[in-house]
């Protein structure tokens, strides 16, 4: 008897160690209606650093100011004396080396310095800058952890390298979320350059563990203002730059009106045609000294070139000679056949039951320095890719009343946009006056955006929740309405 009792004590024992375990984690992922969300962030321009993580962490893009004060001077002096912009020009690009020493890439397309980005690797409520994000990315991870609490996740990485070595490391972070919340498919949101990187990994790892891809304002079809850099297509046009003047300048009316007039009298012409000559004379050695060094090796951008425009940028950035650059070509080659192979990648999955939605916004003006600059976009990309190819209306102007949509329903009701010809119209939103991958914490948006990652339904076209319709309209605290 004594000894039962001494088994049933040591069992109770035993047994109150392992209890409170079992309360704590009430969570069985298959009853678990949760999907596991991954935020694929897009390109953090700044956010790269020289000994990250250490107590020497610093920004990786600087300014050495003794080094631009000299060459300021010397640029200065040097055309005063000579007459010439050349002395002036070559300081501006010594300086833009300078300051863009630290992201410079190798010939073969790897990191010339040891730099990287702030990693999240645990859930993304482990991280107060994530717990308190308002903007874009920041705002739609908190707006996940408020939602599905230690399921939401946020991926940043070193945005310049190889999508396929990110890929690597996004699979990485697929698979601790699936062994972490013991689910077997996770939800990915991919914004703005995060849809380059998880085209790559889906490409090289497959669709088996995911569940639904939302792109949004992503690169997943390239972009133009990349493409129109690593050609050389650089351009300062009268027409964009009034465009980006007026929009900044909408809300005073005053100052609207001068931009009127200054366009009436030919001063945007004037700057153009300024800024072509600059261009014209300096553009090759302003790339040489600059651009190819900087960018020329930054592989994410050969991957957003677009197929029309990749004889243009082996021209100007590899000067015609790609034998000459074996590694970075093979790279580049690899990531040219991801894009060739998105199309029927995207129906395969489709067809397998993975749910993808493509998000994209219009009417904003795009920075006025690159040949596609007259397109409509979000201020940073273009509608017409983000959007999977919609025929989309140069910025400030509509598709004509005479335009022929092939399906009427694809054609934005201010005629401006024309999904028919998109490469998944049924799966796309639009959305005019949104700025760029938006998603502001606490806004109709951030909810339109735990719709799309949260909904539980068997199907996910466009327009399948009447609150969110295939058309809307933001206002400027990313309010949505229907168009
Ligand atoms: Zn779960």
């Amino acid at each position: 008897m004594k000894r039962i009792i001494g088994i049933v004590l040591a069992l109770i024992i035993a047994l109150s160690g392992v209890l409170p375990v079992f309360a704590a984690s009430e969570h069985n992922p298959e009853t678990c209606e949760d999907v596991p969300v991954i935020v694929v962030r897009g390109m953090d321009f700044g956010g790269l650093y020289t000994d990250v993580g250490t107590e020497n962490q610093a920004a990786a893009i600087r300014a050495d100011v003794g080094f631009i004060i000299a060459n300021v001077f010397k640029g200065l002096f040097g055309t005063a004396l000579t007459l010439s912009l050349d002395p002036t020009i070559n300081a501006v690009a010594a300086i833009a080396s300078n300051i863009f020493e630290y992201i410079k890439m190798n010939p073969d397309g790897t990191s010339k310095h040891k730099v990287g980005a702030i990693r999240y690797p645990l859930a993304a409520e482990n991280y107060d800058a994530l717990c308190q994000g308002i903007d874009s990315e920041y705002g739609m991870a908190r707006t996940m952890i408020e939602e599905i609490g230690d399921h939401a996740y946020y991926f940043n990485y070193d945005w310049r390298i190889d999508p396929f070595v990110v890929a690597d490391e996004i699979n990485e972070m697929v698979e601790t979320a699936l062994r972490e919340t013991g689910h077997d498919k996770v939800n990915i949101a991919c914004c703005s350059m995060g849809g380059v990187m998880t085209l790559a990994y889906l490409t090289e790892y497959g669709y088996e563990k995911v569940n639904r891809v939302c792109f949004m304002s992503s690169t997943f079809c390239g972009a133009q203002v990349a493409s129109d850099l690593l050609a050389g297509q650089l351009e300062i046009a009268p027409d964009t730059l009034y465009n980006i003047a007026y929009d900044a300048t909408a809300d005073i009316p005053v100052v609207g009106t001068l931009m009127k007039a200054l366009k009436f009298i030919g001063a945007f012409r004037l700057v153009s045609a300024l800024a072509g000559m600059i261009t014209d004379k300096y553009l090759v050695s302003v790339s040489d000294q600059v651009l190819y060094p900087v960018f020329g090796g930054t592989l994410t951008f050969w991957a957003l070139v677009q197929p029309e425009d990749r004889q243009a940028a082996i021209d100007f950035i590899l000067k015609g000679q790609p034998e000459k650059h074996p590694e970075l070509y093979t790279k580049i080659q690899a990531l040219w056949a991801m894009i060739d192979g998105r199309n029927a990648l995207l129906d395969e999955m489709l067809e397998n039951g993975v749910q993808i939605a493509v998000v994209a916004h219009y009417d904003t003006p795009l920075i006025p320095v690159f040949e596609g600059a007259s397109m409509n976009g979000d201020g940073i990309l273009e509608t017409y890719q983000m959007s999977g190819y919609a025929t989309v209306a140069p910025y400030g102007k509509t598709l004509g009343d005479d335009y022929f949509a092939e399906n009427p329903e694809y054609l934005s009701p201010d005629r401006v946009v024309d999904l028919s010809t998109a490469i998944l119209p049924e799966y796309t939103y639009i959305i005019k006056g949104a700025p760029h991958v938006g998603g502001t914490y606490g806004t109709d948006y951030a909810d339109f955006f735990r719709w799309l990652m949260t909904y539980d339904g068997e199907e996910f076209y466009a327009g399948i929740n009447p609150d969110y319709p295939r058309f809307m309209v933001s206002g400027d605290d990313l309010s949505l309405n229907a168009f």
